[in-house]
């Protein structure tokens, strides 16, 4: 049986891993985090304004307007679900919003 040190110890490899995994994926985002909350309010107000094409129209509307590298942050936004306006917002956001 494990002893409670054990159980502790792989907690705090857990929790280490978990932490590791978190910067690695910060460090290897595109895009600021000033950014990213700029677009996520444009796309709430935009889709507030008109359906989802089911297409990053909107998105590659601000990324291009800020001069932000679409090659890049757009295969980043799908590796999270996000392959469209709407899905940017719900799933991008579920996961990088505040
Ligand atoms: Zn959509």
């Amino acid at each position: 049986m494990a002893s409670k040190e054990d159980i502790q110890r792989h907690k705090d490899n857990y929790r280490a891993a978990a932490r590791a995994q978190q910067e690695a994926e910060e460090a290897a985002m595109p895009i600021s985090r000033e950014h990213l909350a700029g677009l996520f309010d444009h796309l709430d107000a935009a889709l507030g304004r008109e359906p989802c094409q089911h297409t990053l129209r909107l998105t590659r509307l601000f990324l291009t307007s800020h001069s932000l590298p679409e090659a890049t942050v757009v295969p980043w936004l799908g590796q999270y679900g996000g392959y469209c306006d709407c899905e940017v917002l719900a799933n991008v956001e579920d996961r990088w919003g505040e």
